[in-house]
């Protein structure tokens, strides 16, 4: 994809923990850690969307990370990842601000932080490490990323998959779209009520989390480079809990969906109608 440069003032972006270091202690991690950190993404549901608590259990030994960095230029030129999350953050914002207003929301938008962290990092759902992949947390309104697992996504993938990238980047946006529209919070009530079915639950949020990430796509098309499609279709079929737990985990136990699923989620968003997203949580 490819996405005009950030615009200063229109992006959050900090970096904790590592003083803008890129890459962290990535040299000693090999494919299995990021496998791990994939799955601990994208199985167990760690963009702690209602539970704070999954991810303080998680986490354990995070280093003391000093403040923040918050100066823009540093953060976002600190690796090359940076700058292309920047860019990515830049285009969200810009779509989503729009969305909102088109459909008379204005008021409803708000901005999400992005936090590019090395290590570990201290959140307002709990302390984040780098094993967790990406997560969104709604408390703070805040996207983290650790940038080691860039660095490893890219050591396994090869130099092609920036769309996979950005597709990651999209659904925790998306995510932040469900804070601000109230679906997260109808859906941790509705899990409250009715226990029993809190993992179809969060397969419908992440389902459209995936549209949402579809939608931002979907409505840049201009901005699309031949093959950034099939890519992000693959990264999604290549995540489903099913393809990712090799059939071992009964379906009720899913937290995001089939690959089957994420697919369609995706394509579904990528006609650009969020509203047709909207419908994926539509319960009852
Ligand atoms: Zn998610």
């Amino acid at each position: 994809m490819r996405l005009n440069p950030f615009n200063t003032g229109n992006i959050n972006v900090r970096s904790s923990g590592g003083a803008g270091m890129p890459g962290g202690k990535a040299g000693g991690l090999g494919c299995g850690t990021i496998i791990l950190a994939a799955i601990g993404y994208f199985v167990f549901g760690l963009d702690p969307m209602q539970t704070a608590a999954t991810v303080e259990s998680v986490q354990q030994g995070s280093q003391q990370a000093g403040p923040a960095n918050t100066d823009e230029q540093a953060v976002c030129t600190a690796s090359e990842y940076a700058t292309e999350a920047c860019n990515a953050l830049d285009s969200l914002n810009s779509t989503w601000g729009r969305t909102f207003q088109e459909q008379g929301f204005t008021d409803s938008f708000r901005q999400p932080t992005l936090d590019l962290y090395s290590a570990g990092v201290s959140t307002a759902c709990g302390s984040g490490s780098a094993a967790m992949g990406p997560f969104y947390c709604p408390a703070d309104e805040t996207i983290y990323i650790d940038t080691s697992f860039y660095d490893e996504l890219a050591r396994m993938a090869g130099n092609s998959g920036d769309f996979a990238r950005y597709y990651v980047l999209a659904h925790e946006y998306g995510h932040h779209i469900q804070t601000l529209t109230g679906v997260s919070g109808q859906i941790r009530s509705a899990q409250q009520q009715s226990p029993g079915d809190s993992n179809a639950l969060q397969v419908l949020m992440e389902l459209q989390a995936d549209c949402y990430a579809g939608v931002w796509a979907g409505k840049n098309r201009n901005l699309i480079e031949p093959g950034d499609i099939e890519e992000g279709m693959e990264a999604a079929a290549a995540i489903g809990d099913d393809r990712l737990t090799g059939g071992r985990v009964s379906e009720e136990n899913f937290t995001h969906g089939t690959s089957q699923q994420r697919s369609q989620a995706l394509r579904l968003g990528l006609r650009g109608d969020d509203r047709a997203c909207d419908a994926i949580t539509q319960i009852g």
